[in-house]
């Protein structure tokens, strides 16, 4: 109340704040890092190891490829294409088996994967930009320290985005919040399950030791420098046929191993697309999944750009017009 009896006008408000940085947060940042980054790195050392002790086996072979599969399409498909992008609306036994895929991956609960990433699209190759390889300065020297931040080692301590203004529509899904709040029991899944089967198949406890190292950490080891990959490589190297702000291209060679990350210039260019590849000639795995739960049903809605917006935003440059 002001002196004179009028009502004073309400204080404005502080503009919401986009990413939180605090001591906790950053004790949170490092432990996962140490557990899900660094422990793949040692398990795969430890894996060529255990070589001596059991040679690889047509189980550990299987194992490691069939869980690359099933936690790279959580990724891609899940995290990425619907939780992020929203470029398919899923039954919902579908949208909670995507969460827990990607959640097996070890690369973050679902919530704040897909609040990074967004913040991510927001400020692509620009100020607040979480992991851009473009931002650490010129020469040779700026280029390797700007890959080795964007690949790995942003994710020791980095500002946290706020999840409240990045991903409010995910936190109203509550099938999607307790499977967040799970992470790490799904994390610790996607480790022992390959250890009880590598186990029961083997009738061993060194069959399991197998298991556990090439369908756990091993696999969690390849698939995260393959996602990561595309943070930085793909940010810097490759061909760019279409217009985007930002310096994202296309790793065409790589879109199989990437499950259709690879095509990550076409990603920038038109997010709202469930297809990376955009013509059905580029390998698109994650997308065929997606095409292929249309056709039973369990997902509609599916997102494609039309042909005029696509050569709206088409390179002029031979090299565009040929990647
Ligand atoms: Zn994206
Ligand atoms: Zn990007």
């Amino acid at each position: 109340m002001s002196a004179t009896g009028v009502p004073d006008a309400p204080a404005p408000r502080a503009p919401r704040r986009t990413t939180i940085s605090n001591p906790y947060l950053h004790r949170l940042q490092r432990r996962h890092f140490l557990l899900f980054d660094i422990a793949p790195i040692i398990g795969t050392v430890a894996a060529v190891g255990f070589l001596f002790v059991q040679p690889i086996g047509i189980v550990d072979v299987v194992l490691f490829v069939t869980m690359y599969l099933l936690t790279g399409l959580g990724i891609t498909v899940g995290y990425h294409r619907l939780f992020t992008h929203r470029t398919f609306t899923a039954h919902p036994s579908v949208t909670t088996v995507l969460a827990v895929l990607g959640s097996m991956a070890g690369q973050g609960p679902v919530i704040s994967w897909v609040a990074l990433h967004r913040r991510h699209h927001e400020c692509s190759d620009s100020d607040g930009d979480p992991h851009s390889p473009n931002l650490s300065g010129d020469g040779i020297r700026g280029a390797l320290t700007g890959l080795a931040h964007s690949h790995f080692l942003w994710m020791r301590r980095h500002d946290y985005p706020n999840i409240v203004h990045y991903a409010p529509d995910l936190l109203k899904n509550r099938r999607l919040t307790r499977v967040a709040r799970l992470y790490y029991w799904w994390v610790a899944l996607g480790l022992l399950g390959p250890a009880v089967v590598a186990g029961l198949m083997y009738q061993s406890w060194t069959g399991a030791i197998a298991g556990l190292l090439w369908g756990g950490l091993v696999r969690m080891f390849v698939l995260e420098h393959v996602v990561w990959a595309i943070n930085s490589f793909l940010h810097m190297f490759g061909t760019k046929p279409y217009r985007s702000r930002e310096n994202s291209r296309n790793g065409g060679i790589f879109a199989v191993l990437t499950l259709g990350e690879s095509w990550h210039n076409n990603h920038h260019a038109f997010p709202e697309s469930a297809s990376f590849g955009l013509d059905w000639y580029r390998l698109d795995p994650g997308y065929w999944v997606i095409a292929a739960l249309a056709a039973c049903g369990l997902v509609t809605d599916v997102r494609r750009p039309t042909p005029e917006r696509m050569s709206a935003k088409r390179m002029s440059n031979r090299q565009g017009e040929s990647a």
